[in-house]
C-alpha cells in the first residue's frame, strides 16, 4: 500500500518529529530531505518514516512542499547512529540530525558534486613550452605542472598561484578549463614511494594485532610522543585501502596542522580529503560528498568529521584520544571519541585510539580488559628521555613569573645554541588591574571574573563574555590614578624576556597574536627554521609541533591544576605536563623539563615526575574509585542560566526533586545541588549547576529517558535556559 503519511524530523529544539501528508505524483524517501510548512515559514527536513497513519487527525495534517531527494542523504547506519546520539546525549533528534549535515544540504542544496575546475594544456600552449617564459616564473611554474598532466584549480591555489596568473594564461590561448568529478579508484599501489621506516617490534606487533582481528575492536595504542603511533596508523590505513575500504582519522582541533596532512598525502596514491571548522561551505560539502561517494581514501579532520558518511568504512583512528577538544561543549554536548568507538561497533570494524597519556576513562576500559591495550614503550629513533627537575617557588622573587635559578638554566640553554620553551596558561599582559591605595579591581560588569589587562591594546578585556573597553586609568571607588597589575599574563612575561635575554629573540604563541589566519602556520615555520630562541605560549603551543633544537620546557605555574575544585584538573595538568615534556629533545639531544611550583611535594607531582604518566594514571583511578567519580560512576550535569538567580535555583530544585522520586533513584543514584557554577555569573546570567552521579550508563539512560518529560513541562522550564551535558567534561 501506498504511504499516505510521512513522519519529519526538523531543526527544532522539540523532542518530536512530525507528521505530513504526502501529496499523489511525489515519493518522498526514509533518510531523504522534504521542504515542509512549519507554521508562517518552509522549513527543510529529514524523513524519518513512512506511514499509513498518524496520532493525528488525517484532515488536519499539513501537505509536504517539495521532495528534495530521491534516495537517502546518507546510508543507514549513520542514521542508525545518529539516533542514538540524539537518545545518549538527550538531545533532540531533528537537531541531532541537522548538526550533521553540511550546512548547503541544510540549505536544501542538491546532495552532489560541483565539478571541480581542472586546467589543461592547449596545442598552442604546448607549443610554447618550447620557447619559455622569460622572466615570467609564476607562468612557467604553471606551465611546466601542467606539462606533466590537468591539475586542479585548487591544487594552483594551495601553490599560491591567483587565478588571476590563470586566467592571464588562459587569454593567452595557453590553457583552458574543464569541468571534472573525480573518480574514486584503486590504483596498484595504494602507497607512493616514500622511504618508510623500518618497523620495530612493538610497532609490528601493534598492527598484527589489529589486521588480525575480525569485525569490531577497540584498540588503545598507548605510546610517549615520537613513538611512532602515525607510523602504526599509517601501516594500518595501508591495509584497510588495499582492501579497496576508506579509513577515517580523527585529530584534536589543533592537531591538524599542514605537516600532519602532508604525511598522509606523501603516503598514499588515494585523495585525502581533510573536514575541519575553515573550510567554505562548498569546500565541506565536497569533502563530505567525496567520502560518501567514495572518492576519498582517507577522511582526516577534528570532531565534526565524525558524522561523515562513507560508502565503505574499514578503521577508525583518534589520534590523542585524550584531548578535551573532542568533547562538543554546546548543543549536542557529544564525545567524538565515545561516539567513534560506538560508529565503529555499529559498522563492525576496528578503532584504534592513539595517546600518549590517555584519558583515564579510556585506560580503565584498557586495564579491565574491555579494550586491547597495545604499547609502544620507547621513542623511535634516537630520542633520549627527559631529565625532570621541579624548582620550589616558596618565598621566592619572580621576575615576570620567572625564578632566578629558571633564569640561569634558560640561559645555559640559549647559550649552547638552543631553543626554549616556557608555558603560561593565561594570555594577555596581567590577569587583574587593581587599585594600589584601596584594593579594588577591575571586574567585568557582566560576570563573575577579573578583567585581564592586554598592554598592546591598552585595553582590558573579559575572557569569558568578550567585553572590552579601553583601560582603566582612575579608581572608581577611591580616585586615585595608581592602578597596578597583579599576576603575569604571556604578554607580559614576553616584554619581560626581550629585558632579560637582549641577545635573543622571542616570538609569543596565544590565541591573541595567533588571530590572523595563517599566522600560527608561520610562526611554526619561523620557529622550525630558528628564527627564534625563545618560544612563549599557551596549551595552544604543546600539542604535535616537532621542533628538535627545543631543549628546555618549562611550565610556569601550575600551581591553579593542584588544587583545583575540577576533580579532571590533576589528569589535564599530568597530560599537559607529558605532552610539553614530548616538545623537548625530540631529535638526538638531551631534553630538560622544569616545574616552578609552591608545592613541590604535592604527591601527585611526585609521582608524575618520579614514575611517570602510567603510574600516575593509576593512582588517580584509585583516588576516583575511592570516591565514585568517573569511570567508577557516570555524571550528568543539568546547567541553568537566566538574568534572575532565583529562577534558576527553583528550577534545579525542581529537576531535583523530579530526578529523586524516580523509583531507580534511590539505589543508583547521587545527586549534588542545585549549586552555583564556579563561574557563577557569565553575560550578565546567573549560572547554576545540579549533578547527578549515577551506578551504570544503562541506568543513567533509563532514568533520563524517563524523567526528561517531566523535565520540559516544569513550570520555570522556559523560563530559565537550561541543557543537559551526559558525561560532562567542563564543570565550570
Ligand atoms: P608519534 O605519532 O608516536 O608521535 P611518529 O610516528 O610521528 O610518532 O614517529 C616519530 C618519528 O620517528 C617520525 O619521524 C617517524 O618517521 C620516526 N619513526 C617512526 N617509527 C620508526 C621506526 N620504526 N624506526 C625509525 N624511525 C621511526
Ligand atoms: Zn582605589
Ligand atoms: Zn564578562
Amino acid at each position: 500500500m501506498r504511504p499516505t503519511i510521512v513522519r519529519v524530523a526538523l531543526p527544532v529544539p522539540i523532542d518530536k518529529q512530525f507528521d505530513y501528508q504526502i501529496p499523489s505524483g511525489v515519493n518522498p524517501v526514509v533518510g531523504g530531505r522534504v521542504s515542509v510548512p512549519f507554521g508562517p515559514k518552509t522549513m527543510i527536513g529529514l524523513v524519518t518514516e513512512l506511514d499509513d497513519k498518524s496520532d493525528f487527525d488525517f484532515d488536519k495534517l499539513k501537505t509536504i512542499k517539495q521532495v528534495l531527494d530521491t534516495e537517502p542523504v546518507w546510508q543507514a547506519n549513520l542514521y542508525e547512529l545518529l539516533f542514538w546520539c540524539s537518545q545518549f546525549y538527550q538531545y533532540p533528534l531533528g537537531e541531532t540530525l541537522f548538526n550533521a549535515l553540511p550546512a548547503q544540504l541544510r540549505k536544501g542544496k542538491p546532495a552532489a558534486f560541483t565539478p571541480l575546475i581542472e586546467w589543461h594544456l592547449t596545442l598552442e600552449g604546448r607549443e610554447q613550452l618550447s620557447r619559455g617564459f622569460g622572466r615570467a616564473i609564476r607562468h612557467a611554474q604553471v606551465m611546466q605542472t601542467l606539462s606533466c598532466g590537468p591539475t586542479f584549480h585548487q591544487d594552483f591555489i594551495d601553490q599560491n598561484i591567483t587565478s588571476s596568473v590563470l586566467q592571464k594564461l588562459e587569454q593567452k590561448g595557453w590553457i583552458e578549463p574543464a569541468e571534472c568529478i573525480p573518480k574514486f579508484h584503486l590504483p596498484d599501489n595504494v602507497e607512493a614511494q616514500v622511504d618508510k621506516p623500518k618497523l620495530n617490534q612493538e610497532q609490528a606487533i601493534a598492527i598484527a594485532s589489529v589486521n588480525n582481528h575480525q569485525g569490531f575492536g577497540c584498540f588503545l595504542l598507548e605510546g610517549v610522543t615520537g613513538s611512532g603511533k602515525t607510523e602504526v596508523y599509517l601501516n594500518l590505513i595501508k591495509q584497510v585501502l588495499e582492501a579497496g575500504k576508506q579509513a577515517l582519522v580523527l585529530v584534536p582541533e589543533i592537531g591538524l596542522t599542514p605537516q600532519t596532512i602532508k604525511r598522509f598525502r606523501k603516503r598514499f596514491n588515494l585523495p585525502v580529503e581533510v573536514i575541519h571548522s575553515g573550510l567554505n561551505d562548498s569546500e565541506k560539502l565536497n569533502a563530505w560528498l567525496s567520502a560518501r561517494d567514495k572518492i576519498a581514501g582517507i577522511v582526516i579532520g577534528t570532531r565534526s568529521a565524525l558524522m561523515t558518511p562513507f560508502a565503505d568504512l574499514g578503521i577508525i583512528i583518534v589520534d590523542e584520544e585524550h584531548d578535551v577538544s573532542y568533547k562538543q561543549q554546546d548543543s549536542l554536548r557529544y564525545h567524538a571519541r565515545d561516539v567513534a568507538v560506538m560508529r565503529a561497533s555499529k559498522e563492525n570494524i576496528p578503532i584504534v585510539l592513539g595517546s600518549a597519556t590517555p584519558a583515564l576513562e579510556t585506560l580503565h576500559n584498557a586495564l579491565s580488559g574491555k579494550y586491547h591495550h597495545l604499547i609502544l614503550s620507547t621513542r623511535a629513533g634516537k630520542a633520549l628521555p627527559t631529565v625532570n627537575k621541579v624548582i620550589d617557588v616558596k618565598g621566592q622573587y619572580l621576575d615576570s613569573g620567572l625564578s632566578a635559578a629558571l633564569i640561569a638554566d634558560m640561559r645555559r640553554h640559549l647559550e649552547s645554541g638552543n631553543q626554549v620553551m616556557l608555558f603560561l596558561n593565561r594570555r594577555g599582559y596581567s590577569p587583574a588591574l587593581m587599585c594600589h591605595d584601596c584594593g579594588w579591581i577591575a571586574e567585568c560588569k557582566r560576570c563573575d571574573a577579573y578583567y585581564t589587562y592586554h598592554q598592546s591594546t591598552d585595553e582590558v578585556r573579559c575572557h569569558h563574555c568578550g567585553s572590552q573597553q579601553a583601560t582603566i586609568r582612575q579608581c572608581p571607588n577611591c580616585c586615585s590614578s595608581q592602578l597596578v597589575t597583579v599576576g603575569v599574563g604571556t604578554e607580559q612575561l614576553e616584554k619581560q624576556l626581550l629585558a632579560l635575554f637582549p641577545d635573543f629573540k622571542t616570538i609569543r604563541i596565544d590565541r591573541d597574536s595567533t588571530r590572523r589566519k595563517g599566522s600560527l602556520e608561520a610562526a611554526l615555520n619561523s620557529i622550525s627554521k630558528k628564527e627564534f630562541q625563545i618560544l612563549i605560549g599557551t596549551q595552544m603551543l604543546a600539542k604535535g609541533h616537532h621542533f628538535p633544537d627545543v631543549t628546555l620546557v618549562a611550565l610556569l605555574d601550575v600551581d591553579g591544576s593542584l588544587y583545583s575544585s575540577d576533580f579532571r584538573a590533576p589528569e589535564r595538568l599530568a597530560q599537559l605536563f607529558i605532552q610539553v615534556a614530548g616538545r623537548a629533545g625530540r631529535a638526538s639531544k638531551q631534553g630538560e623539563v622544569i616545574l616552578q611550583t609552591h608545592h613541590p611535594e604535592h604527591s601527585l607531582l611526585q609521582t608524575l615526575l618520579t614514575k611517570g604518566y602510567r603510574y600516575f594514571a593509576e593512582l588517580a583511578l584509585q583516588e576516583r574509585k575511592g570516591s565514585h567519580l568517573p569511570p567508577y560512576s557516570f555524571l550528568t550535569l543539568f546547567r541553568a542560566e537566566a538574568n534572575q538567580v532565583q529562577l534558576v535555583e527553583d528550577f534545579l530544585r525542581q529537576v531535583r526533586f523530579t530526578l529523586e522520586g524516580h523509583p531507580l533513584f534511590k539505589e543508583h543514584c547521587q545527586i549534588l545541588g542545585p549549586t552555583p557554577a564556579p563561574q557563577a555569573k557569565r553575560a550578565g546570567k546567573h549560572r547554576w549547576q545540579l549533578m547527578l552521579q549515577v551506578t551504570s550508563r544503562p541506568i543513567m539512560q533509563k532514568l533520563l529517558f524517563s524523567a526528561k518529560p517531566a523535565i520540559n513541562l516544569l513550570p520555570n522550564s522556559k523560563k530559565v535556559r537550561w541543557s543537559i551535558d551526559i558525561e560532562p567534561q567542563d564543570l565550570s
